[in-house]
């Protein structure tokens, strides 16, 4: 890059041609060059970076695709385009547990036992509750210690503005991301009292969900809804005093399991009962997360899953897209705000203002 700056004094307005100056080129359209070139240059780099494994460079280029700036937007997107080609070849593992069931002591253990078998592991996070408050369930604290040390580990805390929908959009993008610097193992994490969990299964390959035992209600809270996403369900710490519960709750939920319709891509969902702390019932995990992934990818139902996880993504998009456009429309902002009023008192029915505010959107764009 040239660094050829501020040699040519306050104003280059005043200079006559052929006089011994810098150049005759307007300094405006100098500086417009110079901020392109840092762009074009930048998403280079970024995506030499990242295919070439530098994780700086890759938390830098998720940065800028969580950026809410409209000036980042483009840029971000031809950096996607690029990283598509070198991305999905990673298994997605989607995990979700209340919070303190031992999600970040687990994905460690996890990951860490996954890095010694030769895998690079990526830990997203997708928390609803920091979407809304600048607070986060999943904790600011560093989590994930050892993990977060270790030269084939990454990991990113949640992206915290916006709605789910639009921090559900920037956390595949992330994986886009991590899968072309060569992540293989990619969990997305969430917390298990929202709708995230839909959200999380919907970009991932396989759906582990984090239990206790024994706090009374088995359930905790978990909706049955994502019980039956499950692929996996593993009873947490089951160590100490806490073994025979983990063992009698592994047996009530295996039967709760047989209660729900069979899971269309083939797999009968498994109860597991581990404990990170003592470290049992990983390698369990980790053989049945193998096990899983070679049966689905080789009767079709990979493939089928991520086809389809696309189609959704394209309609998502489309739908995102109206909706942004929409309402960043000045006109049409106005409008609302008019028909609010005309709604309010009465003059308009809802339906007849929603009616002829998107006519009237419409017909402007044609
Ligand atoms: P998260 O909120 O789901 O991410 O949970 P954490 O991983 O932060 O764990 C919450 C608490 O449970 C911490 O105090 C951990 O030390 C503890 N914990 C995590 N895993 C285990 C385990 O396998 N056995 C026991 N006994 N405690 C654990």
């Amino acid at each position: 890059m040239t660094t050829n700056n501020n040699t040519s004094g306050k104003s280059a307005l005043k200079v006559k041609e052929g006089v011994n100056q810098p150049d005759s080129v307007n300094p405006l359209f100098k500086q417009q060059l110079k901020r392109f070139k840092k762009t074009k240059v930048d998403i280079d780099a970024m995506f030499n970076g990242i295919v070439a494994g530098d994780r700086t460079m890759l938390s830098r280029a998720i940065t800028l695709i969580e950026s809410a700036l409209p000036a980042d937007e483009q840029p971000a997107q031809e950096l996607i385009q690029k990283c598509l080609p070198h991305s999905g070849n990673s298994f997605r593992i989607g995990i979700t547990g209340v919070p303190g069931v031992g999600k970040s002591t687990f994905i460690e253990a996890f990951g860490l036992k996954l890095i010694e078998k030769g895998h690079k592991v990526a830990v997203l996070a997708i928390d609803p509750s920091s979407m809304r408050t600048k607070g986060s369930i999943l904790g600011d604290k560093t989590r994930m210690e050892q993990l977060s040390q270790n030269d084939n580990a990454f990991i990113r805390p949640s992206a915290s503005a916006g709605t789910l929908g639009g921090v559900a959009r920037k956390t595949r993008e992330t994986i886009i991301l991590c899968e072309a610097a060569g992540f293989d193992r990619v969990f997305i994490e969430t917390v298990g009292v929202g709708q995230s969990e839909t959200a999380v299964a919907q970009m991932t390959d396989f759906f582990l969900l984090l239990m206790l035992a024994g706090s009374g209600d088995e359930l905790q809270g978990i909706k049955r809804g994502i019980m039956e996403m499950a692929d996996l369900i593993v009873i947490n710490k089951a160590d100490g005093d806490n073994i025979q519960k983990a063992e009698l709750a592994k047996r009530e939920f295996k039967n709760a399991l047989h209660l729900f319709p069979p899971m269309e891509n083939g797999w009968l969902p498994q109860v597991v009962t581990a404990s990170a702390l003592a470290g049992t019932g990983l390698k369990t995990v980790i053989n049945l997360t193998e096990q899983f992934e070679s049966q689905v990818k080789s009767n079709g139902y990979f493939e089928k899953n991520r086809k389809s996880q696309d189609l959704a993504l394209f309609e998502e998009n489309i739908r995102n897209t109206l909706i942004d456009r929409f309402y960043q429309d000045k006109k049409t902002a106005q409008l609302i705000e008019l028909y609010r009023k005309k709604i309010a008192a009465r003059q308009k029915s809802p339906y007849e203002a929603a009616a002829e505010i998107l006519g009237k959107y419409f017909s402007q764009r044609h």
